[in-house]
């Protein structure tokens, strides 16, 4: 997702000021970064905006959504044309859309929809080139969000120099003083096919879910009635399903099972409160509505078992857990691990210990995320590489963030190229 963000704007697409500086920008300390960079707004100075300090990423942000609500596309204070493409290519072992292609085919977005689009395509420009009657007010449904990102590369011209369907499995040093950065190996997933390229700069966007957490149990990957990951609830046969979890993921898996009338088990290291005090802080969403109404007492409720882990997974559906009150088995017909996560920074280990910041957010997400310098973005520990999204130091989970990230990102990569003439 932060990927295509920072493609579109490598691929020459320019953000210029419409109308007065957006209100939320008009600090007087502030306004006149914006005001003076008006005709391309990425020519701003952003080591001036984040000695201020205010930081750069906050600006576009607020540039971009100067209020919280969609109010028609006439009233966006960016707008867009197309100036000169750079030298860039995308490599990406999923289609765009990132991990939200692999979400849960009903799970609904916990913000708005327009929240989650980036800011050259606007999501109400989809909707309308779709077709569709859609606020961008609410919240998007999976399919149609990965619709969009989909649409993305032909809408914006990006499609040419993206490689779907390829990782990169290696990133090393370039060698030489005067030569490229950086030297990448992608490999072709559907073949094994290699190549090799070199670059200048890297923005390293792999997203916050490229490593799945492990239980460390005995049975997690050999017993044939567990998935490692949740889709819908017609893929899971037998009545009796237990989730493992406790973050939002394992919420809607939890909640959808229920509704479409299996006997839950939901097993959560995490106590009550803890668990709860999400959900009470989550009323705006209407899963969350639901969950807390399921919990509440329904006559058929969910199973929630606090505070317990799983000991092991045994033959013929016997889980084997640890609570409070001792050991306990459970017999299922299947088993839902949904326990998030971790980004993989592996790739970046040639360059030796990492300078890394425990990443949290009101949303209950934790990323070591890689520190950077305020007003690029730029790794402190290697330069030319941009961690993006989730990646960067004090991001939170939203799209609208992680997006913004990109304009400095991108602004700074322009600025070194432009200084070596
Ligand atoms: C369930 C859920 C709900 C969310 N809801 C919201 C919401 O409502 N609002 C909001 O703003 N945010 C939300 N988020 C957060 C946000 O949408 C995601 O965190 C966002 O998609 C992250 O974008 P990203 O570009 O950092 O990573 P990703 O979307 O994960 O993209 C990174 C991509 O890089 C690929 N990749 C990794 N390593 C390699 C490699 N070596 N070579 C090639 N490709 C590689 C990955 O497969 C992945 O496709 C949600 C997240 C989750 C999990």
């Amino acid at each position: 997702m932060a990927g295509l963000g920072a493609a579109s704007l490598l691929a020459g697409w320019r953000p210029r000021l419409e109308g007065a500086v957006p209100e939320p920008l008009g600090h007087p300390s502030l306004a006149p970064f914006v005001e003076a960079a008006r005709d391309d707004l990425m020519s701003m100075d952003m080591r001036g905006v984040s000695e201020i300090p205010v930081s750069p990423y906050d600006t576009f942000r607020l540039l971009h959504h100067p209020q919280r609500d969609y109010k028609g596309l006439e009233n966006y204070p960016m707008r867009w044309e197309r100036r000169q493409e750079m030298d860039w290519a995308l490599f990406t072992d999923v289609p765009p859309g990132g991990l939200w292609n692999g979400v849960p085919r009903n799970q609904l977005t916990l913000s708005p929809a327009h929240w989650m689009e980036l800011s050259a395509y606007p999501l109400a420009q989809f909707y309308a080139d779709q077709g569709k009657d859609q606020d961008p007010n609410d919240l998007i449904i999976k399919q149609d969000l990965v619709a969009y990102y989909h649409a993305v590369p032909e809408k914006l011209g990006l499609a040419s120099r993206m490689n779907e369907g390829w990782t990169v499995s290696s990133i090393t040093p370039g060698g030489s003083e005067d030569g490229p950065l950086f030297h990448l190996i992608a490999t072709r997933v559907s073949d094994g096919v290699t190549k090799e390229l070199s670059a200048n700069f890297v923005i390293y966007a792999v997203g916050p879910r490229t490593i799945k957490r492990r239980l460390d149990v005995p049975g997690e990957f050999d017993q044939p009635y567990i998935s490692r990951h949740y889709d819908h609830w017609d893929d899971y046969p037998g009545q009796r399903v237990m989730v493992v979890g406790g973050g939002r993921s394992a919420d809607w898996a939890a909640t959808e099972l229920h509704d479409a009338g299996r006997d839950v088990t939901y097993v959560m290291r995490q106590p009550d409160e803890r668990h709860l005090r999400l959900i009470g802080n989550s009323q705006h969403l209407p899963y969350y509505i639901r969950l807390q109404s399921i919990l509440d007492g329904e006559s058929r409720s969910i199973d929630a078992r606090y505070e317990t882990t799983v000991k092991s997974f045994e033959d013929g559906g016997r889980v084997v857990l640890q609570g409070d009150s001792g050991e306990d088995v459970v017999e299922v017909d299947h088993v839902i691990i949904e326990i998030g996560a971790q980004p993989d920074y592996e790739l970046l280990k040639p360059w030796g210990e990492l300078s890394l910041f425990e990443g949290r957010d009101d949303y209950r997400l934790q990323v070591p995320q890689l520190k950077v310098h305020d007003h690029s973005f730029e790794s402190i520990d290697i330069p030319g590489l941009y961690p993006a999204g989730y990646l960067a130091e004090n991001l939170g989970i939203s799209v609208l963030g992680m997006h913004a990230t990109c304009f400095p990102i991108v602004a700074d990569i322009e600025r070194k190229i432009a200084s070596r003439g």
